[in-house]
């Protein structure tokens, strides 16, 4: 770890791997997402089975409802593209954008094949995750 990877409180970089492309999520468990979001589908479909229509509507608003205050309440946190590392509690994070499909994919080729050039040096090796080396 270098001590310039931090400045005032936000990372600029990734402490762990060195890996200077970090982007900004929601930090908020995806399962209990998951989780609400597949129970206003089954509410609202249970209600669309009994003939009420403005129920079914009322639940999906009320969900939205819930979505857009968890959207502004919870903070956000910053994730490494090539290790995965999560920061919270960082500051502004400005500085940092949002997933970008195509950058994830090159440190996830990257990977791939770190992993595949380690098992031809090691055949033996039974290792499934990637060495990252620096
Ligand atoms: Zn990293």
């Amino acid at each position: 770890m270098s001590a310039d990877a931090i400045e005032s409180e936000v990372p600029h970089r990734c402490v762990v791997c060195g890996c200077k492309d970090l982007w900004r999520q929601k930090d908020f468990p995806t399962g209990l997402g998951l989780l609400i979001v597949g129970l206003a589908i089954v509410l609202s479909s249970v209600a669309i089975a009994w003939f009420r229509p403005v129920l079914a509507l009322g639940i999906l608003m009320g969900f939205a409802l819930l979505d857009m205050l968890l959207f502004m309440l919870m903070k956000d946190r910053l994730v490494c593209y090539r290790c995965h590392a999560r920061y919270r509690n960082t500051g502004a994070l400005t500085d940092h954008g949002g997933f970008k499909l195509e950058l994830n994919e090159r440190y996830r080729q990257e990977s791939l094949r770190l992993q595949s050039a380690n098992q031809d040096l090691n055949p033996e090796s039974t290792s499934r995750s990637p060495q990252i080396n620096g």
